[in-house]
């Protein structure tokens, strides 16, 4: 990932001998490179990327738009969520009056086949109603606010070196 200073290429991560260790090191390997074979020690790379890294400290604009679009994001989701919470619902609405009018036909009926043919369904129905409403309660409210979401995300913005 580091760009070679002569050719703009990248460079080759390889160790080199010494007397009793191996040192790990940067070389452009380009063939018509000025600086081919020229090789830098990897403390130096980093060293030098990190305080490259340190000094990465961005314009008071940029947390506004970042901030802004994340909040974007984040009002599309909840939207969303709020969407797939109003068609749970209606679902549930639909079961609901389903099992209504099974319950009327059980009522009404004497045939000991069919009651326990609508006792069934309106037990399944039931299931179904339960799994619905446990899904519309978890969903919509988000686990997290916004305001520690987006905390994480620009603390990283304000200082890439830290993390
Ligand atoms: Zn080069």
């Amino acid at each position: 990932m580091v760009a070679c200073g002569s050719c703009g290429g990248l460079l080759t991560a390889a160790w080199s001998k010494g007397r009793s260790k191996r040192y790990p090191y940067d070389v452009c390997l380009a063939r018509y490179c000025a600086g081919k074979g020229k090789s830098v020690r990897k403390e130096k790379v980093e060293g030098e990327f990190e305080a490259l890294l340190r000094q990465l400290t961005p314009v008071p604009e940029l947390f506004t738009i970042a901030k802004a679009m994340l909040r974007d994001l984040w009002d599309a989701r909840l939207g969303q969520a709020d969407r797939g919470a109003a068609q749970i619902e209606k679902e549930i609405a639909a079961i609901e009056a389903k099992t209504g009018q099974l319950v009327e036909r059980l009522i009404e009926t004497d045939s000991p086949t069919l009651i326990a043919a609508h006792e069934a369904q309106i037990v399944k129905l039931e299931e179904q109603k339960m799994a619905l409403a446990d899904r519309g309660a978890s969903s919509g409210q988000p686990r997290m606010t916004f305001e520690a979401v987006s905390r994480t995300a620009l603390t990283f913005l304000a200082n890439p070196w830290k993390i």
